[in-house]
């Protein structure tokens, strides 16, 4: 029992429930201690995109953005497909995933413009939102590049920097592999459990469990609202030709107590 206890304290984000700014932390501080650089190691993500799981569902193996639609407008997703990945076509908007998606593991593989151009946050930024555009894990070069640390790469924007910087040079792929769960919400609207997520950036923990203190905004602080559990999963159009590959995930299927 006390060794549960212990883990179940673990496992709980420590600011998680406390109200106004995470970790006491105003919006975008400079401030805010900016997360150690880790070397990611060789070989991670491998040189070549390696063969999802079996029970997969694949958003982009290399050909093309069929599962993917534009978020302006629901047609055909406008951004350019080439040598086995995809591009961010600067102002055509974001794209998002035909289908919703609830609790998911995430496989997404993203490269920096080469040579990097701008700085801060007008450096290799896009990003990947679950819950229909409300929960972004921010994609930046965050590579050589100082910013806010709630808004570099690995970070749930605009709340929680990621643990370390893991990240690589721009022009060589990186990976995320995240684990989501969904909010959820009673039928009065009232929120039962907040949006969870744990990140890997190129095999380095970067987000353990975390939960977002609602969905991600620029610039203020915005509160949970309810919304559908199964909702797209979104990438950003920032105005930078971000490449993605190699792009999948495995619904969390519930747990199965004895009847
Ligand atoms: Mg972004």
């Amino acid at each position: 029992m006390r060794a549960a206890a212990i883990l179940l304290f673990l496992a709980t984000p420590a600011f998680a429930q406390a109200p106004g700014d995470p970790d006491g932390w105003p919006q975008h501080s400079l401030d805010r201690p900016q997360p150690m650089i880790v070397d990611p190691g060789n070989g991670v993500p491998p040189e070549a995109p390696g063969q999802p799981p079996s029970d997969a569902i694949v958003l982009f193996d290399g050909r093309d953005l069929s599962a993917w639609k534009s978020q302006k407008d629901g047609a055909a997703a406008p951004w350019k497909v080439e040598g086995g990945c995809f591009e961010v076509v600067p102002k055509t908007g974001g794209i998002e995933t035909a289908r919703g998606f609830g609790d998911v593991q995430l496989h997404i593989e993203w490269m920096a413009p080469e040579p990097a151009a701008g700085t801060g946050q007008d450096r290799g930024n896009s990003g990947v939102f679950f819950g229909g555009g409300r929960y972004e894990v921010q994609v930046l070069d965050s590579y050589g590049n100082t910013t806010y640390p709630d808004g570099q790469a690995g970070s749930l924007y605009g709340q929680f920097p990621p643990l370390v910087n893991a990240s690589r040079a721009p022009g060589q792929w990186q990976a995320y592999d995240i684990v989501f769960e969904a909010p959820r919400f009673d039928a009065a609207g009232k929120l039962l459990k907040a949006a969870r997520v744990t990140v890997f950036h190129n095999g380095v923990l970067v987000q353990h469990a975390m939960e977002f203190i609602g969905p991600a905004t620029n610039k203020v602080r915005t509160p949970y609202s309810a919304h559908p559990e199964k909702l797209p999963i979104g990438l950003q159009d920032h105005n930078h030709p971000v490449r993605f590959r190699n792009v999948w995930l495995r619904e969390l299927q519930p747990r199965q107590p004895k009847p």
